[in-house]
């Protein structure tokens, strides 16, 4: 027996809020960084936008932009933009890359919302709509009966790009997307919840006045076009060429009469964004490190702004290029952190989860060592030694975590851009926030796993 009679607690492991053990200028740190990360979310509703304040806060930091076939050397502080919609962060530092590799945290700052699609203008019986699009994984009855904003861009024959952001400002309008009154809802009321609102009735109202006219019919959405004509200079024809994001309107707030929670919308995951952003940040490892901020998460990490794309492996190949190393042995001696969120066990829902392997809210950041579905299908599942490494930095200092699964075995599943990182032979860990009402227009954070993940992560690229 290596445990003394005394010492039998010391045998068990058991998870703690941590509020119950915060000290106080812990504490006040905590209430600084949540501050912090309420303003960085309500400027960055979409990916473009997450992306431009990143990029400031970058350049306040002493970063400056980096681009291919740039020489590199030991000390520089570099930013990548990728078209706009991505970003990746790199320092480097002065120990050897064959060494020890490159300390990477990967998020991603795009959220579930509703695109408008190519031709979404179109009257009928005195309103004004825009047809939308879904975009990541959502329950269509939650986007009705709120306030929407509208942020994007349109391109313009001559490339010109104009901005769109209405909604946010308290003088603005906002947008609306209707559901039917319960008093005329009892057939409605009988169909599967994904079924009580269909893509095609995600129609947001935008209008209902009209422009006197002779000639033409649609009167309410000529007085449209007219407006957005008069605003932005466009015509029907330029929403071709465009994004526009329809988004919840809601600001974050800090949530009950102790202010222990933060609800926002697209805290998954700018709430594991912006604690990796501020990591590098305030970092001055002697490491070489890196940050991705990844695009197009919720739709499968596609196309050349996401975590698939061949970026990030560029990237890595530049650095090593520049200080003589050779890439592959980097890669292999690199570590990653995948930082995304997972789901917050709710006592509203205990149902779904495996109250064992739930991660609880407060308790600190937690580290998933797979995701996937059925039998851990799709999932990155981290080594043993993996998460051994990441126990030991945590333990040294004093970092609040737990572990976490998803929900109980065959309810469902998720996946993040962790296996995508692991494809390039590096060793990569889920990591990240417990989030009540994940994908919801209005989500809901603990501070104390926000503070703990920035912590988390600090630690990590030390
Ligand atoms: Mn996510
Ligand atoms: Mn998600």
């Amino acid at each position: 027996m290596k445990k003394e009679m005394g010492e039998n607690k010391s045998l068990f492991y058991k998870k703690n809020n941590y509020f119950d053990e915060i000290t106080k200028q812990e504490e006040k740190n905590l209430e600084n960084f949540s501050k912090d990360y309420i303003n960085f979310i309500n400027k960055s509703k979409t990916e473009r936008e997450a992306c431009k304040e990143s990029k400031q806060l970058a350049i306040n930091n002493g970063f400056s932009e980096y681009n291919f076939g740039q020489r590199l050397k030991v000390g520089d502080k570099k930013y990548f933009i990728n078209r706009d919609k991505s970003i990746i962060l790199f320092k480097i530092g002065k120990n050897n890359l064959e060494e020890k590799g490159i300390k990477i945290i990967g998020s991603h700052i795009d959220s579930p919302r509703l695109d408008l699609k190519p031709q979404p203008i179109y009257e009928d019986n005195g309103f004004c709509f825009f047809k939308t699009h879904y975009y990541g994984g959502i329950k269509k009855y939650q986007w009705t009966t709120i306030p929407i904003a509208l942020h994007g861009v349109v391109v313009l024959e001559n490339g010109e790009k104009i901005e769109i952001s209405v909604g946010e400002n308290d003088d603005e309008p906002i947008f609306y997307i209707s559901d039917l009154l319960p008093h005329l809802a009892s057939a409605q009321m009988q169909q599967k919840a994904s079924e009580l609102i269909k893509g095609e009735q995600l129609n947001l109202i935008v209008g209902g006045k009209s422009y006197k006219s002779e000639e033409i019919k649609e009167k309410i959405k000529l007085n449209i076009l007219k407006i957005l004509n008069q605003k932005y200079s466009i015509t029907e024809q330029d929403f071709m060429s465009s994004e526009i994001c329809a988004v919840p309107a809601f600001k974050a707030r800090e949530v009950g009469f102790d202010r222990a929670f933060i609800s926002a919308y697209g805290h998954d995951d700018k709430c594991c964004a912006y604690p990796s952003l501020r990591a590098i940040l305030d970092s001055d490892s002697d490491d070489t490190v890196m940050v991705i901020l990844a695009d197009k998460e919720e739709i499968g990490s596609e196309g050349n702004t996401g975590a698939q794309s061949k970026i990030i492996e560029d990237i890595i190949d530049e650095i090593c290029l520049s200080l003589n190393k050779n890439s592959r042995l980097t890669r292999s001696r690199s570590k990653c952190i995948s930082a995304d969120v997972t789901s917050c066990y709710d006592p509203n829902f205990p149902e779904v989860f495996e109250k064992n392997n739930a991660a609880k809210v407060s308790c600190g950041t937690c580290v998933c060592k797979y995701d996937g579905s059925r039998g851990k299908s799709g999932s990155n599942d981290a080594s043993a030694e993996l998460v051994g490494h990441i126990r030991e930095i945590f333990s040294k200092e004093n970092i609040k975590w737990q572990t976490g699964e998803l929900g109980k075995i065959d309810i469902g599943g998720s996946g993040t851009i962790a296996n995508y990182i692991a494809k390039l032979n590096i060793d990569t860990i889920d990591i990240g926030l417990p989030v009540l009402s994940m994908h919801a227009p209005y989500e809901l954070i603990s501070k104390a796993d926000l503070y703990s993940t920035y912590k988390a992560f600090s630690a990590f690229i030390k």
